[in-house]
């Protein structure tokens, strides 16, 4: 980081909440016998097909198709709406950006529940607007009526995220339903279900009725990275209503989209029966973790993601140092938790004996 005495010698002038804003914190590498458990990466290898379909995409020499036309049909046919109601950007994370930038300036508030995705605040501020955090519960969901009871005639931009990054029970679809109630038309609703593949609670909103519904100001997102196992190619997805796609396919750079993630990502969609396979193991694995894990006196929230959550308090940092120590690189929140993203088998027994000691 930068002495005082540095930034001053420094003629290039940076906004200020910029200079401020601590950089993208990436999870941990992992050294030659220790699992990286840090970033809720899928342990497989890419979906059959995927590399052979990478393997095709051989012009570099020429611009990929800039709206990822073949992949936006796809996603449009297996969803029942129409091409331009589907958006793709190089990961959601950029969606996320596109929007903020598309709906929110200077003097506006972007609502999120926190603690969630670490982009959110961060996103807000690049686009010059106001982050508005609004605390979860105690058992890590979201507080859906403290978030109505937030938004002010300055609100454009709501971020619900489920099931929660890192905290990990979902939104209900009751909740959902009666919080859009709530929220005025004009203001942008985004579910960020980055996680969807993984959820098996019954009662978790689905982003496939809510784009169903068809209300002109929710926009559900999804992505690749995560249970397609693709989040080195960087492809994600937003569906909702044409008009605020075109806004953020206008704030987008240009041409993010490679045509080897276009082609990862179609591969991806013909290869649904080895997806469910793998969900299925992972959700299994993440639910006997979560479990063991209860057993040794941890009170980890609902887990519906690729993910369990440790509300190790104050004590985050040290808690996954001990799980470093022990070859699990894990993401500590510092003063908050520590998050385990479910991955190799053999890391569950490691996982159980580190937090059973550090209970
Ligand atoms: N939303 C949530 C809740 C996430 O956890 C992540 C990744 N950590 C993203 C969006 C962004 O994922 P990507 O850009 O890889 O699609």
């Amino acid at each position: 980081s930068e002495t005082p005495d540095e930034t001053a010698a420094f003629p290039v002038r940076v906004r200020p909440e910029i200079a401020g804003l601590p950089p993208y914190r990436q999870g941990k590498q992992a050294g030659a016998d220790a699992f990286k458990l840090s970033s809720n990466e899928n342990p497989f290898d890419p979906l059959p097909g995927v590399v052979a379909a990478v393997q095709s995409a051989t012009s570099f020499n020429r611009y990929p198709d800039a709206l990822a036309t073949r992949l936006r049909s796809r996603l449009a046919d297996r969803f029942g709406i129409t091409p331009d109601a589907v958006h793709i950007a190089a990961g959601s994370v950029s969606i996320l950006y596109q929007l903020a930038q598309a709906t929110s300036g200077p003097g506006d508030e972007i609502l999120f529940s926190w603690r969630s995705f670490e982009a959110y605040p961060g996103l807000a501020t690049v686009a010059g607007a106001t982050a508005v955090p609004v605390p979860n519960r105690g058992d890590g969901t979201h507080d859906l009526d403290a978030m109505a009871a937030a938004i002010t005639e300055r609100t454009r931009l709501v971020i619900v995220c489920t099931p929660n990054n890192p905290t990990g029970p979902v939104v209900t679809q009751e909740a959902f339903d009666a919080f859009v109630a709530a929220v005025p038309s004009d203001v942008l609703v985004v579910l960020d279900e980055a996680y969807a593949e993984f959820v098996t609670d019954p009662d978790a909103v689905r982003g496939e009725d809510v784009i169903a519904e068809g209300r002109p100001n929710v926009v559900v997102l999804r992505t690749f990275s995560k249970a397609y196992g693709l989040a080195g190619l960087r492809v994600g997805y937003a569906v909702g209503h044409s008009r605020i796609l075109d806004a953020a396919r206008t704030t987008g750079i240009p041409l993010s989209v490679t045509a080897a993630a276009e082609e990862a990502a179609l591969a991806s969609l013909d290869a649904e029966d080895a997806l469910r396979e793998r969900v299925a193991v992972i959700a299994e694995r993440r639910d006997r973790l979560a479990e063991r894990l209860r057993e040794t006196g941890w009170d980890v929230p609902a887990a519906q993601g690729n993910f369990v959550w440790l509300p190790a308090g104050n004590r985050a940092l040290a808690v996954a140092a001990a799980f470093e120590a022990a070859g699990i690189i894990v993401r500590p929140f510092d003063g908050d938790g520590v998050r385990i993203s479910v991955g190799e088998a053999e890391a569950v027994e490691r996982i159980v004996e580190v937090a059973r000691a550090a209970r």
